[in-house]
């Protein structure tokens, strides 16, 4: 989870949702991903997606059943789908989807794609959510400083921000 939290830094830095995913077989990172929906202007550009396609690259398959995956935050439903079809033994995330919107529970155990893995949520989530709340904090930081919002209240710009994953 360190090695994903890493991940969101660099997201951080580069101004986006701090969230970071590696993904991990026998002990060792092949493939880490941040999130880079903004900078690439990619809907589908999550740090799960990235990290998982660069596993796949390295050990040469789409399927990767004896790896398991970091995620910071809990994984969404696009990339918990990813997981069941990269046949993915078990996730490992951090903070929590505040909402309740990820199912990522549902979806890891119902058995659609063939496949389930195990879930295990809260690993390092005060570092995981840390990360998140000091970026959502300092965008809103910003939005009071300027506000360049389209919208004319800057709270609604800021609700926009934290839909983001
Ligand atoms: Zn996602």
């Amino acid at each position: 989870m360190k090695s994903a939290l890493k991940c969101a830094e660099k997201a951080y830095k580069e101004g986006e949702v701090p969230i970071g995913a590696v993904v991990v077989c026998d002990g060792k990172v092949v493939g880490r991903g941040h999130n880079r929906r903004t900078t690439r202007q990619i809907a589908t550009a999550h740090a799960e997606i990235e990290a998982i396609e660069k596993a796949c690259r390295k050990l040469k398959s789409w399927r990767l059943p004896e790896c398991e995956i970091y995620v910071t935050l809990e994984p969404c439903p696009m990339c918990m789908g990813a997981i069941l079809n990269a046949r993915i033994k078990k996730v490992y995330f951090g903070a929590y989807e505040a909402k309740g919107r990820s199912l990522t529970e549902i979806i890891a155990g119902s058995g659609i794609l063939n496949h389930k893995a195990e879930v295990q949520g809260g690993v390092m989530e005060k570092e995981c959510a840390a990360i998140l709340s000091s970026f959502f904090s300092e965008m809103r930081e910003r939005t009071k400083k300027q506000p360049a919002c389209p919208q004319s209240e800057g709270e609604s710009c800021v609700e926009g921000n934290s839909e983001q994953q």
